[in-house]
């Protein structure tokens, strides 16, 4: 019988988003965009409807990058 030897911990922040642009914590149910870093990849960008909205510019946290 094979058990987990660790439980991850991880797993309540996968639902504690942040958008990338106005740093807000974003409700699980709200209507946000995510997707990777069009430059790097290796981050997700998180941005909230309003941001979207609003088209606020966003800086990925790995490279830099800045975008529309
Ligand atoms: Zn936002
Ligand atoms: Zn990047």
């Amino acid at each position: 019988m094979e058990r987990p030897s660790t439980q991850l911990s991880v797993y309540e922040t996968a639902y504690m988003r942040v958008c990338t642009s106005c740093r807000r914590l974003l409700r699980p149910d709200e209507k946000a965009v995510i997707f990777s870093c069009p430059n790097c990849g290796q981050v997700e960008i998180i941005r909230c409807y309003k941001c979207r909205k609003q088209t606020v510019k966003y800086t990925c946290p790995v490279c830099g990058f800045t975008g529309p």
